[in-house]
Parts: structure tokens; sequence; C-alpha cells
């Protein structure tokens, strides 16, 4: 062989040597991006990771925070229901009043019970059960302004109405006695 020919041998075979070398380069680059671009990915979930749990931190302060005060307005609203439901019945047989059997009826303080309950305790007792306040059979009202059956809201106009114009001297005798 020739020197010339083992030159240009030698030339090829680094040109080869050259090329794969450059090729392996190019791979390792691309792993290096590829581990970068994991790592930055890794990075981001940990920060979501706890920016989340932060929120619910928050969110659990937030929650305790609310519960004494939603049980608060719990507890006021099922007080309001038990007076609006409770307004509804009679006090004495517990049963809703009605306007021809169990009508209702209002002393002077107010206070409202079935007609024929609270005229079968006046006979033994003079006063109001409820609040003590001085009664008697002539005091059992029964006119209404307006008789609305199950009508809680009506039922406490109709009995402020009554008592202030009671208050005021107004008497009505009842009817049927
Ligand atoms: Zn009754
Ligand atoms: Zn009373």
């Amino acid at each position: 062989m020739e020197k010339k020919d083992i030159s240009k041998m030698l030339k090829r075979e680094l040109i080869l040597e050259l090329h794969k070398q450059r090729a392996e380069n190019d791979k390792q680059e691309e792993l290096i991006q590829a581990k970068i671009h994991l790592i930055t990915l890794r990075n981001q979930v940990q920060e979501e990771k706890r920016k989340s749990e932060e929120l619910q931190e928050k969110l659990a302060i937030q929650d305790k925070d609310l519960k004494p005060f939603i049980d608060r307005e719990n507890q006021s609203l099922l007080a309001k229901l038990e007076k609006i439901t409770e307004g509804n019945k009679c006090y004495f047989c517990k049963l809703k009043f009605q306007s021809e059997t169990h009508r209702r009826a209002i002393l002077k303080c107010g206070h409202v019970f079935g007609e024929m309950c609270i005229h079968t305790y006046l006979i033994l007792h003079k006063n109001c059960p409820i609040c003590d306040f001085p009664a008697v059979l002539w005091d059992i009202c029964t006119r209404w302004r307006k008789l609305s059956e199950n009508s809680a809201a009506d039922d406490k106009d109709n009995a402020t109405h009554m008592a202030a114009r009671l208050q005021q001297g107004y008497r009505i005798r009842p009817t049927g006695y």
C-alpha cells in the first residue's frame, strides 16, 4: 500500500469517527435537555402540591371559623320555626286551630289558645297559663280581624292588634258565652 492510500484511508476513518462522535454528542445533549425538562416538571408538580396543601389548610381554618356561626344561625332559625309552629297550635291540647271546631282565642296578654281549652282553664284559674297575666273568662277574645288558617304571621299580627286594642280598654264579649 502506498503512503498516499494509507493517508487517504486514515483521513476517511477520522471523518467517520468524527461523525460518530458528533452523533453521540447530540444524543447526550438531548438526554440532558430531557432531564432538565423532567426536573422542571417535577418542581412544578411540587409547587402545585404545596399550593394545594396551603389552600386546603386555609379552607380548614375558614370552616372552623364558619362552623360556630352556622350553628348559631341554625339554632336561631330552629327556635323561630318552633315558635311559629307553636303559635299555630293550642298550648293546652297541642292541636292546630280550626275556624269551626278549635277556634283561636286571645287573652289580654296576647297569648293565643284554643277557645274551649282556655275557657275550661279559666273556670279554675285567674291568669294566663303562659305568662301569669291576670285573666278571667270575659277576657277571652275570639274576634279576629280576619281569620286566615295556617298563617302564623297573620296570627301574630292579629294577636298584636287585638292585644293593643284590649289594652286600650276595648272589650269584646266572647261569642257563645
Ligand atoms: Zn286546645
Ligand atoms: Zn299570657
